[in-house]
């Protein structure tokens, strides 16, 4: 099997991925907010351009758990039912790889550093067969990238206490387990400064979930220049 990266016919840039790219299907641009009908054997091409203020509407509503009001807006928009459930199913995957990482994860990153680390050795001892290694260990650990820059930013931010005020459940996925994708609505005490309300879009698995009520308290990282930042760091008791 092939990977293939498709990119925006509007924009250039890559799209989130369908899991399994149907015969054909419509998707959409989380960048340009273009509509693109996505073939199985040649690139995307643009099937319309949708206004930005819609697309902001309908993944809004998405993150809202209002997905059949994202539907009717989107039908009242002209953008197809299927578009609407793609977008969707894309700012889940966004929540989900816009965490840090996790210690698991963080293992995987360097299991794969050292086959990598273990690949090169080989090959430059003339084991040529070792470049199938020195490759996959540079694949491999691509999907942790961006929950690494998460890491990195959210250790030079500061810290806070988020209780949550109201729980909205997203939808869930299938990962190595499966997760529940929740947005709470906090009130964040920062360790210094006035409390602000805002939206944390976390990943839940199913064990957790009981935990997951009005009134619970998480420690967060926050970015005071962008409000919109904030991300889970651990439960508190
Ligand atoms: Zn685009």
């Amino acid at each position: 099997m092939n990977a293939v990266v498709l990119t925006c016919a509007h924009c250039g840039a890559p799209l989130s991925q369908p899991r399994s790219i149907p015969a054909e299907s419509l998707w959409p641009c989380l960048h340009c907010g273009a509509l693109l009908r996505v073939h199985r054997d040649s690139p995307p091409t643009l099937e319309r351009t949708v206004a930005a203020d819609v697309t902001a509407q309908l993944r809004a509503l998405v993150l809202s758990g209002k997905r059949d009001e994202a539907i009717r807006l989107g039908e009242r928009s002209g953008v197809p039912r299927e578009a609407v459930e793609a977008l969707a199913s894309s700012v889940m995957a966004g929540i989900l790889f816009s965490q840090r990482l996790t210690p698991a994860s963080m293992a995987l990153g360097l299991l794969w550093l050292g086959v990598f680390a273990g690949g090169v050795a080989l090959v430059v001892s003339g084991y040529a067969f070792a470049w199938g290694l020195v490759v996959l260990g540079a694949i491999l650990p691509l999907p942790l990238i961006q929950p690494l820059r998460t890491t990195l930013r959210m250790m030079g931010l500061p810290s806070g206490v988020a209780t949550v005020r109201r729980v909205t459940h997203l939808g869930s996925r299938e990962l190595r387990v499966r997760v529940e994708l929740f947005a709470f609505d906090v009130m964040v005490t920062p360790s210094s400064g006035e409390p602000f309300g805002g939206t944390l879009l976390v990943p839940v698995r199913a064990s957790s979930v009981p935990k997951a009520v009005v009134g619970a308290r998480m420690a967060v990282r926050f970015d005071p220049q962008d409000r919109s930042f904030i991300r889970f760091e651990r439960l508190l008791g």
